[in-house]
């Protein structure tokens, strides 16, 4: 017996449904979940119903592309070979999902290094540790999925040959941070700017990257994301958090590869200690679904894709990032006034009000 044809375990009734490419399906809204697929979405109120959550707005878990682990050692930098810390401080901030972002030493071959796999090896993939799901590893620098970024040094003619390597869209890394704009001198910027390149002849045969963007507000500012999202639209933009903490206590420090990090005042950001020089994230997902909606003014349905669907197209995350049938129920549910009540992962509630 298939999953779907068994009667469901729970039903959510939501009065508005985020669906697939943006949609917003107004309710109610009956979206039935067998173990941890969803199996069925539909308008009339199921028989025979057992468990049945209501919820005003439905919406599928976010997925953070970028997240260097929120605490759990001493150090940033080895924040993710304590994977369960992380994992299980995700869902109230909306993430349902991570890649972790390892920042790889010269050498990948390093002791260390190879431990750290290891050990992630055995979470990643797992839906049942009660917090969010590793769904794979995001190499900084040295990129498994080919991605480019960090190219203050890259000329125009280096950028299009990097990009002519794949047959696939190649992934921008936080575009505009440690990436340069110039109305002369393309860098990586101008191109994550544009969807259609100039008649010349080294731009033929050039396939758009996919790109990420921080969205906390500080790392890269409100006007410049409004730039972005009327440029691009919201079909290819992932936003991320870039994590590296998270506090409600400013001013508390933090280590990060032997130098010192502060929480900022707003707790948004970390610090490097002593200046002003931004270091890290602190915020959530959740927080990101905040300023698109009520700071850039996006649509909530739009808002949802950048945070859940266009992550997982690119991480090629397959039956995850929508609310479909025969997709992980991986879902959030929101009251009328967009505070998260409850995060769900593979159908369980991992994360309650
Ligand atoms: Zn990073």
């Amino acid at each position: 017996m298939d999953a779907s044809t068994r009667a469901a375990s729970t039903i959510i009734e939501a009065e508005e449904v985020v669906l697939p490419g943006g949609e917003l399906k107004k309710g109610p809204v009956y979206v039935s979940i067998v173990q941890d697929t969803i199996t069925d979405i539909t308008s009339t109120r199921p028989p025979t119903v057992k468990d049945v959550i209501k919820t005003h707005l439905l919406t599928p878990g976010f997925i953070d592309l970028h997240i260097h682990g929120l605490g759990g050692t001493n150090d940033v930098i080895d924040f993710w070979s304590n994977p369960g810390y992380t994992l299980s401080r995700l869902p109230m901030g909306g993430t349902t999902s991570c890649l972790a972002t390892i920042v790889l030493p010269k050498s990948s071959s390093q002791p260390n290094t190879l431990q750290l796999f290891d050990k992630l090896k055995d979470v990643i993939g797992r839906t049942d540790t009660g917090g969010a799901v590793l769904e794979g590893i995001n190499a900084e620098v040295i990129g498994i999925k080919p991605s480019l970024g960090h190219d203050k040094e890259a000329s125009e003619s280096e950028i299009l040959d990097a990009l002519r390597l794949s047959k696939e869209p190649m992934h921008i890394t936080h575009l505009f941070n440690v990436c340069s704009f110039h109305h002369r001198l393309p860098g990586l910027v101008n191109i994550g700017l544009a969807s259609v390149y100039p008649n010349l002849p080294e731009y033929t045969d050039i396939i758009p990257p996919t790109f990420e963007v921080i969205g906390d507000l500080a790392h890269v500012h409100p006007l410049t994301l409004s730039v972005l999202l009327e440029a691009r639209g919201y079909e290819s933009v992932c936003f991320i958090t870039d994590s590296i903490y998270h506090s409600n206590q400013p001013g508390e420090t933090i280590s990060y590869n032997g130098r010192q990090l502060i929480v900022s005042s707003d707790c948004k950001t970390m610090l490097l200690k002593g200046t002003n020089t931004l270091a890290g994230s602190c915020v959530s997902m959740l927080d990101i679904f905040h300023n698109l909606v009520n700071t850039l003014n996006v649509p909530i349905p739009q808002a949802v894709r950048m945070l859940a669907e266009n992550p997982a197209k690119v991480a090629s995350l397959k039956g995850l990032g929508s609310i479909a049938i025969d997709s992980r129920a991986d879902m959030l549910l929101f009251d009328k006034d967009l505070i998260l009540t409850a995060t769900m992962v593979a159908g369980n509630t991992v994360w309650k009000k």
